[in-house]
């Protein structure tokens, strides 16, 4: 289960965006569930239990992730796409599933990530995770590589 806690010092002012802002993103609690079926049911529940996302960022009016997966230092076409987010009824949590089907307790939580760029207000920012789920005897280490455009009222 993933608790994710948002503390917000200074909502409501959209004066003092990017300078001020004390918000603290936790991620607790953090334990993975080995049947697949278990972890779709997990998730879903995790994303009905989840604050929504215009609650943290209310400014956000669109938000568009381009998806990268590399594998051996190769991009995989097939899992490259892109994910417009509904920001009036998305959850605020961002938990992309490995597009491994042999990927055994793998997949990206980038949720800290992009709602810190979300809060600091960047219309474009990108990162990298590395799937830490297993693939038989081995690691995954699939990655992958995020782009998020994102608009402000
Ligand atoms: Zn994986």
């Amino acid at each position: 289960m993933v608790v994710v806690v948002v503390v917000v010092a200074d909502a409501g002012s959209s004066a003092n965006v990017g300078t001020d802002r004390r918000r603290e993103v936790h991620i607790v609690n953090h334990r993975r569930f080995g049947e697949a079926a278990q972890r779709a049911s997990e998730r879903r529940r995790r994303e009905d239990e989840a604050t929504r996302l215009k609650d943290e960022v209310p400014r956000l009016e669109s938000l568009r992730l381009e998806i990268e997966e590399h594998r051996m230092g190769g991009v995989v076409p097939e899992a490259t796409h892109i994910r417009r987010i509904v920001v009036e009824s998305a959850p605020a949590l961002f938990v992309l599933p490995c597009l491994d089907r042999e990927c055994k307790e793998g997949g990206h939580d980038v949720t800290h990530a992009i709602l810190r760029a979300l809060v600091a207000g960047e219309t474009r920012f990108e990162g990298d995770h590395v799937c830490a789920g297993r693939l038989g005897t081995g690691d995954c280490n699939r990655s992958l590589r995020y782009v998020g455009i994102a608009t402000y009222r």
